[in-house]
């Protein structure tokens, strides 16, 4: 089944310049950039984005890292792209994260972990919305 997923590269990444190497671990397994922009998420933003987290102990600190710095906002598509891309991005924490997985290569710890990515299609459908207008995907 073609899906589309939400991929977000985080400001832990543009920091260190790691863009260019996540897009090709992206694109060596098979997902297709369909949209891409550069972004600095405001709190208001970055608050709403993960408002499912809300109670966690961490979602203050989560938000302030979002807001720290640029981050790269995508939309991915391809065979199982949801699933596909959650196994290229490794586990959460990159201290359980599978060998050549992009959290196992560049996280630099369980929030700072370079990367993100929708863990369903109610999810993906929506974080897409969140973040880009119709015109701006094209496939
Ligand atoms: P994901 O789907 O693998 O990104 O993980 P979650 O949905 O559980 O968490 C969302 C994001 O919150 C993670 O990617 C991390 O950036 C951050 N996060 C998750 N767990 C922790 C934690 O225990 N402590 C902190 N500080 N941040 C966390």
């Amino acid at each position: 089944m073609t899906e589309r997923t939400l991929s977000i590269i985080k400001p832990d990444a543009t920091r260190r310049n790691l863009e260019g190497k996540i897009l090709a671990k992206i694109q060596d397994a098979g997902l297709k950039v369909v949209a891409m922009k550069r972004v600095r998420w405001t709190k208001y933003q970055a608050e709403k984005f993960y408002e499912v987290h809300r109670e966690r102990p961490f979602y203050q600190d989560l938000v302030a890292f979002m807001t720290s710095g640029p981050i790269v906002l995508m939309v991915l598509e391809g065979e199982n792209a949801i699933a596909r891309y959650r196994e290229v991005m490794g586990a959460t924490n990159p201290e359980e994260a599978a060998e050549g997985t992009i959290r196992a290569e560049f996280a630099e710890n369980i929030e700072a972990n370079s990367v993100h990515g929708s863990d369903s299609p109610e999810n993906a459908a929506k974080e897409i919305a969140m973040c880009f207008d119709g015109a701006e995907i094209v496939g």
